[in-house]
């Protein structure tokens, strides 16, 4: 029997949904994208409450974005973080968001992420993370981030990589609240 092929894309809603042409000026502008597009998803059950989108971190401009499949797709790795940035090296078509001649790129999740996350993160290149809810908001409702300790974090900025955290807190609490109050999997 052949090895089955992968083919890996968001759910045919995201793509009018989102305004591509936008400049998301500011950080906070970047996670309400963000928070909107996990709304969306927990609104139309595609999938877990979790949101990510790439941008360029001095233009705002949009790259891409992500939610995570892992459930539907029925892959275990098609966290939004990582869906975002598989995406985001298609479109650039480069491995690495951090190429020569490539403006500098940043991550905006919903949720700090997971370990399997926050290494892909290290790989990708970008030069900022930005995180909505924290690790324990995603605990408090079931989720396990795997093992994510505050010596994961230094090194990631050792290797200069700035983390903000906490951007729009509460309405991304909110979005996780919406997946557990619509009766959604914890998986
Ligand atoms: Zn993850």
């Amino acid at each position: 029997m052949p090895s089955p092929r992968l083919h890996i894309a968001l759910p045919p809603w995201v793509d009018p949904f989102v305004d591509w042409e936008r400049r998301y000026a500011t950080i906070e502008d970047r996670m309400d994208l963000v928070i909107e597009l996990g709304r969306e998803q927990v609104r139309r059950a595609t999938g877990g409450p979790f949101s990510a989108a790439v941008f360029e971190r001095d233009t705002g401009s949009l790259v891409t974005v992500g939610v995570n499949l892992a459930v539907p797709s029925h892959n275990c790795v098609l966290h939004a973080e990582v869906v975002a940035l598989m995406l985001a090296g298609a479109r650039l078509h480069s491995h690495s968001l951090r190429a020569e001649g490539m403006p500098a790129h940043e991550l905006v999740t919903s949720c700090e992420p997971c370990a399997m996350c926050l290494g892909a993160i290290f790989w990708s290149g970008v030069a900022r993370l930005v995180t909505g809810a924290t690790k324990g908001d995603a605990e408090a409702i079931g989720y396990d981030e795997g093992p994510v300790f505050a010596e994961s974090y230094a090194y990631l900025e050792r290797k200069g990589i700035e983390v903000v955290r906490e951007v729009r807190r509460t309405g991304a609490q909110a979005l996780l609240a919406a997946y557990v109050a619509g009766g959604g999997v914890i998986y």
